[in-house]
């Protein structure tokens, strides 16, 4: 159980590997969406090496097993609980489960509910244990359409399969590039609430080349995947041809009165894997959607070499805090910024708390950056960041400008954009969103050249603030203080694309 979390949790499967090769070497070149498919390959690759989280957000860990009839399933319950406590302990985990009602973080990534396990009998004599990842960010597009309804730019979705496609369309549409996109969509038929969730999320254990054997369904897979990256919606929502890279659809009956489609996204980190186990020894027989071949994620060399020369001629811009108006009000949608010296982070509990609080440092010029990394401690006592990518920032919508006008703060980074008010708040007070690469952990751990201090500990690892001395970290501002956001202007565009997505297309 312990190396099938870490494997999980470091080591992308290869049919992901190979749909994220594909959108690479069709993004177009130089975009800042092919910039950005190249940090997440640079990515994937650090987590393999360093054996390292490939993503900071461990996610809900929802372990599928199959069991003979007899095998004690009580103690593979106790093993993986044992296991899941020591691959946090290791840092290969991110410390995730949080009471509801206390906000405390267990710590151990225990508790009620957490890890998910669901088991089912079968006649095989092997155990079959299969593992998924999913993140919080992708997690929260997840979406349930309940028919018929009323898509916004699509109009009525009816009680057929041509109202399933439009729900599916729409699906995309509302995710955005927040789920970190290019991702995959698992969808359910049916059921009820509860099930056709379940449904969508078990599509998500099919592998990204299987063909679906319902005709209809693979036909509507195919529609999808023909048309979802139309929207243009692409890699991070920057805008681009790599948008959606894998569709799998499942039907279950449904009650008369009822008729649920549901979607889970998943971002590109797609992190699952499986193993057949002896049910007399324990051992590993075989890994799942593993197929020993070695994935070359750089196939599309010519993008990169043009995306490089691009880069030189986007205006890039070298920030250090404290950071003044004027050189705020000079940055532009689109600059890259590159950023030295000190950021601190700060999540949900740290926007909460600053709106009543006082910093625990000052914050006058500074840079807060959504996140919440995975750290370890040595034996020393010092503090290491394992994994540090960004975390969906449109949460702290309803906080983020005031904290930036009653603390001074000058930067806010994370993934996904932010909201009108925000936007507002950038013009009024002189202030810019940059936008990180989500799920790039390894890439950017690797720009944090030292742990400077902790404060507000009491919210749990992935929630204090950290302030962190960094080197060379890229971002790219998306909403300047001049009233421009990226994130709009996609949305916008790709409402009206999906509008062109309205007249049926399955009779
Ligand atoms: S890649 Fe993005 S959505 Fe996926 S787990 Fe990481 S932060 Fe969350």
């Amino acid at each position: 159980m312990y190396e099938l979390i870490v494997e999980t949790s470091t080591n992308l499967p290869n049919d992901v590997r190979r749909a994220i090769a594909k959108a690479k070497a069709q993004e177009n070149a130089g975009t800042r969406a092919a910039l950005s498919l190249s940090t997440i390959t640079e990515n994937i690759e650090m987590a393999d090496e360093k054996v390292s989280p490939i993503c900071q957000d461990t996610g809900m860990p929802t372990f599928e097993i199959k069991t003979p009839v007899g095998v004690n399933q009580i103690e593979i319950k106790k093993a993986i609980h044992k296991a899941m406590e020591q691959a946090t302990a290791d840092g290969k985990l991110r410390p995730n489960s949080v009471d509801s009602l206390t906000g405390k973080n267990s710590g151990n990534n225990l508790g009620g509910g957490t890890p998910v396990i669901h088991f089912s009998q079968w006649e095989e004599d092997v155990i079959d244990v299969r593992l998924i990842l999913k993140g919080g960010g992708c997690e929260n597009k997840n979406v349930q359409y309940s028919l018929p309804a009323e898509l916004e730019g699509l109009g009525r979705a009816g009680r057929d399969l041509d109202g399933i496609r439009k729900c599916i369309m729409h699906s995309v549409y509302q995710a955005q590039g927040q789920g970190c996109s290019a991702g995959f969509i698992g969808v359910g038929i049916g059921g009820d609430r509860t099930t056709s969730y379940s449904l969508a999320k078990e599509q998500l254990f099919r592998t990204v080349d299987d063909v679906n054997p319902v005709d209809d369904l693979k036909k509507l897979e195919d529609y999808v995947m023909e048309n979802a990256n139309k929207l243009g919606i692409g890699t991070m929502g920057f805008g681009g041809e790599a948008t959606l890279l894998g569709c799998k659809i499942g039907a279950m009956n449904r009650l008369p009165a009822s008729f649920f489609v549901s979607v889970a996204y998943n971002c590109w980190a797609y992190r699952r894997l499986g193993v057949v186990i002896d049910q007399s020894t324990g051992d590993i027989k075989e890994w799942l959607y593993k197929d020993g071949e070695t994935v070359d994620l750089n196939t599309a060399s010519k993008e990169i070499a043009a995306a490089a020369e691009v880069q030189e001629k986007t205006r890039e811009v070298v920030l250090e805090a404290p950071i003044t108006e004027e050189q705020i009000r000079d940055l532009k949608v689109g600059d890259v910024v590159i950023i030295n010296g000190m950021m601190h982070t700060g999540r949900d509990a740290i926007h909460h708390h600053l709106m009543d609080h006082d910093a625990p440092i000052d914050l006058d010029g500074q840079i807060i950056y959504h996140c919440g990394p995975v750290m370890l401690k040595d034996e020393e006592g010092n503090w290491h960041v394992k994994a540090a990518g960004p975390t969906t920032s449109i949460r702290e919508e309803p906080y983020q400008g005031d904290i930036m006008k009653k603390f001074g703060i000058r930067a806010v980074m994370g993934k996904g954009g932010m909201g009108p008010k925000t936007l507002k708040a950038l013009e009024e007070h002189g202030g810019v969103y940059l936008n990180a690469i989500g799920g790039a952990a390894q890439y950017y751990a690797d720009c944090i050249k030292e742990v400077k201090g902790v404060d507000l500990m009491e919210f749990g690892i992935p929630e204090a603030m950290w302030h962190l001395e960094v080197e060379g970290f890229a971002a790219i501002v998306t909403m300047d203080s001049h009233g421009n956001s990226l994130h709009a202007d996609v949305d916008k565009s790709s409402l009206e694309k999906l509008a062109e997505f309205k007249e049926p297309v399955f009779k």
